[in-house]
C-alpha cells in the first residue's frame, strides 16, 4: 500500500489536496484522457490506492473510467466529464408556467401533505384542490392548443 494515501499520518487536508492534484492531472489530459497506470506512477500510488482515489472522483461524476489496454495490460482510461459552462446554464430561462398557480405553494396543509403514507388523509392523491387545479390547467392547455391550430 502506498504511503502517499494510506498512511495513517496523512491528514484529511493532505488527502483532499492529493485528490485535487489527481483531478487536475486528469483535467489537463483533456479529451484524450490518461491511463490509470500512468497516473498512479506519477503520483507514486499503488494500484489499490489509485483505484480508490479515482473511484472517488467517478462517484462524484467528475470523471469517467473506460476499460483500456495499456502496454498489453488492462487498466482504465480516465477522462474528465464535460460540464455545461455556467454562462450557458445561466442563459437558460426557467419555465415556471407548468407550476403557475399551483395551490400547493400557499396551501396551509402543505406541511401535513404526504404521498409516503397511504393512510394519511392529506395527500395529493386525495386532494380535491389539486385535482381541480390539474383539471382546470389541462382544460386551459387544450384551449390554447386548439386556438394555435386555427
Ligand atoms: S396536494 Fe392539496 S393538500 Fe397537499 S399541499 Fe397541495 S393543495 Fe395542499
Amino acid at each position: 500500500m502506498s504511503s502517499e494515501i494510506s498512511g495513517s499520518k496523512m491528514s484529511v487536508r493532505s488527502k483532499s489536496d492529493l485528490i485535487d492534484k489527481v483531478f487536475d492531472a486528469i483535467t489537463t489530459s483533456g479529451e484524450e484522457g490518461i491511463f490509470q497506470t500512468e497516473l498512479c506512477k506519477s503520483f507514486s500510488l499503488d494500484s489499490r490506492d489509485g483505484s480508490r482515489l479515482v473511484g472517488n472522483l467517478e462517484k462524484q461524476s467528475l470523471i469517467t473510467r473506460e476499460k483500456a489496454l495499456y502496454n498489453g495490460r488492462w487498466t482504465y482510461k480516465l477522462i474528465v466529464k464535460k460540464s455545461i459552462p455556467i454562462d450557458i446554464v445561466e442563459q437558460k430561462p426557467i419555465d415556471l408556467s407548468t407550476v403557475e398557480g399551483a395551490p400547493c405553494i400557499c396551501c396551509p396543509s402543505q406541511h401535513l401533505c404526504s404521498i409516503e403514507d397511504e393512510s394519511n388523509p392529506i395527500s395529493p392523491a386525495k386532494c380535491q384542490i389539486i385535482e381541480e387545479w390539474v383539471t382546470t390547467s389541462f382544460n386551459k392547455f387544450m384551449v390554447i392548443q386548439q386556438t394555435d391550430l386555427i
